[in-house]
């Protein structure tokens, strides 16, 4: 597995970092140039063990060692990010958190050094540019120690983060740079850390006081799942019936499901009144749309419930009493499906969230010797953090 962290600043990605390395066994892989390995006073907490002169070093390098686990926060500039993602052992974990406590993480950090001393307004403007612009790897200055070691601040210029650092320090306006890979204004739109912080794998809010507070939320949310990178069977089919949930017109809840066989989807469904009839969502079903609460006058409803429809669509002779077939979906169905279900022959039924009658419906199945499994996917959990 190869993690890749990335994040605001002082959001906390080197005690992520931190933590894979020692209690996870994970090997630090990096970026860094030249101008780090000739420094003379190199930050031996921040190197990594291994270290690469490009992201495509390091692709070449864990490519054929996949079993082998490895993390780095070096990876910033999303042509390189995708490059790795691409590969079916890469995770993409994002690490954010509120500014103030970042802010005042990152003073504390360096209440030391006056040379990186920034005002609040300062580190702002510090992380909007890591944020909202396409900057170039951190390994063209990823040490900003370099600024005391009398290195000319057009050798730093290619790199922003750096590059603002000097603008700051000197109270000077901040040059505008542009990566050499933006071609364009849009394109620079496209491609910032803040979209690819939307869509990592695993997003986590550190918003916590102490690093054994965020140590224990790592452990919590079982981070290196390998289900992460490739998910099982349940896992599978489970976010399939989440995606089929999000075809429900149903006012009261959206719900999912898939049928299969032997491991092969015979039929998906999700709720929503019958075909021709007007959508609930748009007033189709009176019932539904006057607020009834949860599984109350269910006999008014004009909705036909997602297991409900999986059924239908497969038909009952390729379901009956079939070995190996198995119904997945997003809710734990109600006691009208569970009767369905018991009755065209389902042998195994897998649910992720409850609903309003769990303990009548599981009664039910278990006198029916179906077996039932509550399954919600790594990936469909909450990993916020808690304060
Ligand atoms: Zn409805
Ligand atoms: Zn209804
Ligand atoms: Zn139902």
């Amino acid at each position: 597995m190869f993690i890749s962290l990335i994040g605001s600043k002082a959001s906390g990605k080197e005690e992520v970092a931190r933590y894979l390395v020692r209690y996870k066994g994970f090997t630090r892989v990096g970026l860094i140039t030249e101008s780090q390995i000739t420094s003379a006073s190199p930050d031996t907490n921040q190197t990594p063990a291994l270290t690469f002169s490009s992201a495509k070093k390091i692709l070449e390098h864990i490519t054929p060692r996949w079993r082998t686990n490895f993390v780095t926060t070096d990876i910033t500039n999303p042509v390189d990010l995708y490059l790795l993602w691409k590969r079916p052992f890469t995770l993409v974990v994002g690490i954010d958190a509120p500014m103030g406590v970042r802010y005042r993480r990152y003073c504390l950090k360096h209440s030391s050094d006056a040379g990186k001393k920034l005002s609040l307004e300062q580190f702002v403007d510090l992380d909007d540019s890591i944020l909202y612009t396409c900057q170039q790897p951190p390994s063209e200055a990823k040490n900003i120690d370099n600024l005391s070691l009398g290195i000319s601040a057009a050798t730093l210029a290619s790199n922003k983060e750096a590059a603002m650092v000097v603008a700051l320090n000197a109270e000077a306006e901040p040059q505008p740079l542009m990566s050499p890979i933006i071609r364009n204004a849009s394109e620079s739109h496209e491609l910032n850390l803040k979209r690819i912080l939307a869509s990592a794998n695993v997003s986590i809010a550190n918003t916590f006081q102490t690093v054994d507070d965020l140590y224990m939320h790592l452990d919590h949310i079982d981070l290196t799942n390998k289900e992460r990178i490739r998910p099982s069977w349940d896992t599978y089919f489970m976010l399939l019936s989440e995606l089929a949930s999000h075809r429900a017109n149903c006012m009261k809840r959206k719900v999912g499901c898939i049928l299969v066989k032997d491991n092969q989807i015979i039929a998906t469904g999700y709720n929503g009144t019958p075909k021709g009839i007007t959508n609930c969502n748009e007033g189709g079903c009176p019932r539904c749309n006057d607020g009834t609460p949860c599984g109350v006058s269910l006999d008014h409803c004009l909705c036909i419930h997602a297991e409900e429809n999986a059924l239908l669509e497969a038909g009952r002779g390729r379901v009956r009493n079939a070995e190996g077939v198995a119904l997945y979906c997003n809710t734990c169905p109600c006691l009208g499906c569970a009767k369905k279900i018991v009755q065209v022959g389902v042998k195994t039924v897998v649910y992720s969230k409850g609903y309003g009658m769990d303990e009548l419906t599981l009664k039910l199945f278990k006198e029916a010797n179906i077996i039932v499994r509550q399954h919600t996917p790594p990936t469909l959990s909450m990993e916020i953090g808690s304060p």
